[in-house]
């Protein structure tokens, strides 16, 4: 298995190459040349461990990685950091199947694929004779930081920076951040939004002569976002292990189709799910919620992808994006793996801001639903179902929800589907709670902690245990014209 670029037919990378080199060098994003197809039947799914599903996936993509190294990475990624063996449940309610992704360290989904990427990553290293320090440079909305830098902190040959909005993530969030410990660890607060930060993250990436700058202080800059293809693959996994719930729990005889609904930022989570319906995964339809940042609405409905627009900071402030990089990809794959098409679309982005797809392109998109939920509804939503079924879902969660109720009064499809659900509500404790309740207005986030606890009746996670009185350990903050000097500074 080979690995090419969204911008440039590449003949020669491996995966651990892709996965050490992060983003392609003319700028382009890895994508596997061919889509694996299971090899396995899909009734096998419910009778195996989550380790197990994310062996049988992973290593269809990762073959030149041998088993037992695979085994090894996927053993200690997925391990008693989580706080169930399930590794990724699925609850049901009256009206939902919520697969939960945030049973991990830094209770986001972020953590399915950042527990396994500093393993892949060394693996990659070693793999490759490459001797250099890898420098893990993130620009993060918010959970992409914290499990990145949950995931690296002391990992021998690695540094890892993290630039998050200054003023665009949760006082939870920001907390974790901060306070996070190891001399390998670096966290800046930007004063900018998230694409501010993705941006010129990307421009540092794409930077040759700093590239050499740092290579002659033995560093190689790598990347944990999601355009690394070790992160995405990973998340294809999850998808697998829920259809075999889904079965085990009598939602769908083997074979049968269902739906998924993602919650979506930069169209990592729900491009693993596409990846899954391509190697054979019965997905009916692939559900893109937005929030009021509806940039992707707006282009599944038009074929017009358009950044041009107003900025919203909303209460489910990891889909604040208006680039979501990882459409490249998919504009690959519908383009019929047209380069030149992608060369085209992305050069517009760049420069207008905006892009239109073809007629054809447009017709390999018929399997995406997408919609959107702003604020109000997304906290009615967190509501109504809390009232009704007993269940607390985050913001994020709740705009899945919201959409995935938009879809089924429009559409009447009856098919069994899958809610994704990507934080837990003890990350965003204030959204979460106020939409319940009024009366926890004013009341900071912190002390938010218990009162959910007290409504939930369970045990608080250990991510939140002590938080707000953990020392805090990074308070630089930079201009967006500053990040570049920063990694600089770090990088002595
Ligand atoms: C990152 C994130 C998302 C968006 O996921 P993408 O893969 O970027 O589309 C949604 N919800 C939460 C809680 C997240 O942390």
């Amino acid at each position: 298995m080979l690995y090419t670029s969204t911008r440039q037919k590449l003949e020669h990378i491996t995966a651990t190459q892709a996965i050490l080199q992060g983003i392609s060098n003319e700028g382009g994003l890895f994508v596997p040349s061919t889509m694996p197809k299971i090899d396995f039947d899909l009734g096998e799914l419910s009778k195996w461990s989550y380790q197990e599903i994310a062996y049988r996936i992973m290593h269809l993509f990762f073959d030149e990685i041998k088993d037992e190294d695979l085994k090894y990475c996927i053993e200690h990624a997925y391990d008693e950091k989580f706080d169930t063996q399930e590794i990724a449940p699925l609850v049901h309610t009256k009206t939902g199947n919520f697969l939960e992704l945030f049973h991990g360290p830094t209770i986001a989904f972020k953590d399915m694929a950042l527990s396994i990427l500093p393993y892949l990553m060394l693996t990659s290293k070693r793999y490759n004779g490459e001797e250099k320090d890898i420098v893990i440079l993130t620009a993060t909305s918010g959970d992409t930081g914290k499990a990145a830098l949950e995931g690296f902190a002391n990992v021998d040959g690695t540094k890892i920076i993290v630039f998050f909005p200054q003023d665009g993530v949760s006082d939870v969030q920001k907390q974790q951040m901060v306070t996070t410990e190891g001399a390998n660890t670096f966290v800046v607060g930007v004063k900018g939004n998230f694409d501010d930060c993705q941006t010129t993250v990307k421009e540092i990436f794409g930077n040759k002569e700093f590239a050499e700058e740092i290579a002659k202080k033995n560093y190689k800059f790598s990347s944990a976002n999601s355009i690394n293809i070790g992160r995405l693959i990973p998340q294809v996994a999850y998808y697998f292990a829920s259809y075999g719930k889904m079965v085990r729990d009598g939602k769908l005889k083997v074979g049968e189709v269902m739906n998924v609904v993602v919650p979506t930022g930069n169209f990592g989570n729900i491009l693993a799910s596409y990846y899954a319906k391509q190697m054979g995964l019965p997905i009916g339809k692939l559900i893109c919620a937005s929030n009021s940042n509806k940039v992707l609405f707006d282009f599944f409905k038009s074929g017009t992808y358009d950044r041009n627009r107003e900025f919203f900071l909303t209460e489910s402030p990891s889909m604040d994006i208006l680039i979501s990089s990882n459409l490249e990809r998919l504009l690959y794959h519908i383009s019929g793996e047209d380069t030149n098409i992608v060369n085209d679309l992305m050069t517009s982005l760049k420069k207008d801001g905006k892009y239109t797809i073809t007629d054809e392109m447009r017709k390999n998109l018929q399997d995406f639903y997408g919609g959107y939920a702003d604020d109000e509804m997304t906290k009615g939503y967190i509501k109504k179902v809390f009232d009704e079924e007993g269940y607390l879902m985050d913001t994020h969660t709740a705009v899945a929800y919201a959409v995935y109720d938009q879809y089924i009064k429009e559409t009447q499809d009856e098919t069994p589907t899958v809610i994704v659900s990507t934080a837990s509500p003890y990350k965003f404790t204030h959204s979460v709670m106020t939409a319940v309740d009024k009366k926890y207005d004013g009341i900071s986030d912190f002390e938010l902690l218990d009162h959910m606890q007290n409504l939930l009746q369970g045990d608080l996670p250990k991510a939140m245990d002590h938080i707000a009185t953990r020392e805090i350990l990074h308070n630089t903050v930079c201009n967006v014209n500053e990040m570049k000097d920063m990694v600089s500074k770090f990088l002595v």
